[in-house]
């Protein structure tokens, strides 16, 4: 079995080790939440487990749709051997409904539905505080190439279309969510990261509640049980 050697990384959300084989590495998902380009910290019991368990069930989903992922094998309930990548420094964000940071940029109510899925990149760095980039940014600055660019917005447009139907069968709306994407050392480009509660807004079909980590944010109350709830939803046939 593939066993942690040393930390390579520590996240906000996961730690990352090497293995005994380069071309893998384990991701080991923590408790610990921060908003607000970490202003806000705080724990979410279990948070890990259910991020693990839903990224894993996404990403296979994805996979099996035809977006190569770095999924490999969940080894425990927060361990998970991916394919070692490096991430391209951008936050790939596709957005169906207006929130958030979108909703106080360009003065739009929340919940405003938008005439089509809105991609946007922000670049990855805590102390600029991840600043809205447009593609012209990133090929200038030497983010990503042309290809990695094209590939990376029709990725992530297949993403969306995949989650959003597969939550709407568990009853739930994808407002946004946060993708990234990482390289190969033989140059392909495979959805990396995570994808769960923390990085989606998911809203009740029929109620609109909040099932994301905007009841963290906001202190909207009954956080660990939402993230539970979720996951329930996610896993029931
Ligand atoms: N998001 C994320 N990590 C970030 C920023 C955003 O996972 O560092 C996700 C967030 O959960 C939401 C979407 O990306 O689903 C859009 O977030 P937004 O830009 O509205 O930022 P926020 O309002 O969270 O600051």
């Amino acid at each position: 079995m593939t066993a942690k050697k040393e930390q390579i990384y520590e996240g906000k959300a996961k730690k990352v080790y090497a293995t005994d084989d380069p071309a893998l590495y384990i991701v080991s998902y923590k408790d610990d939440a921060t908003a607000f380009n970490g202003q806000k910290k705080g724990q979410i019991a279990d948070k890990g487990v259910v991020n693990n368990a839903m990224s894993n069930l996404l990403f296979r989903l994805i996979e099996g749709k035809g977006v190569p992922t770095h999924f490999v094998e969940q080894l425990s309930d927060r361990d998970t051997v991916v394919k070692a990548v490096k991430i391209l420094p951008l936050e790939v964000i596709i957005r169906n409904v207006a929130a958030g940071s979108f909703s106080q940029r360009y003065g739009v109510a929340e919940g405003t539905a938008l005439l089509r899925p809105t991609l946007e990149f922000s670049y990855k760095d805590d102390d600029l505080g991840d600043p809205l980039i447009n593609d012209d940014h990133a090929l200038a600055l030497g983010f990503v190439t042309e290809a990695q660019l094209e590939t990376v917005r029709s990725y992530a447009h297949k993403v969306n279309e995949i989650l959003k139907a597969f939550f709407l069968e568990k009853g739930l709306k994808l407002i946004d969510f946060k993708i990234e994407f990482g390289v190969t050392p033989d140059g392909t480009v495979l959805l990396a990261d995570e994808i769960s509660p923390d990085t989606c807004r998911l809203w009740d079909v029929e109620t609109n509640e909040k099932m994301d980590k905007d009841r963290f944010r906001r202190d909207l109350g009954h956080v660990e049980e939402t993230y539970q709830e979720v996951l329930q939803r996610v896993t029931k046939e």
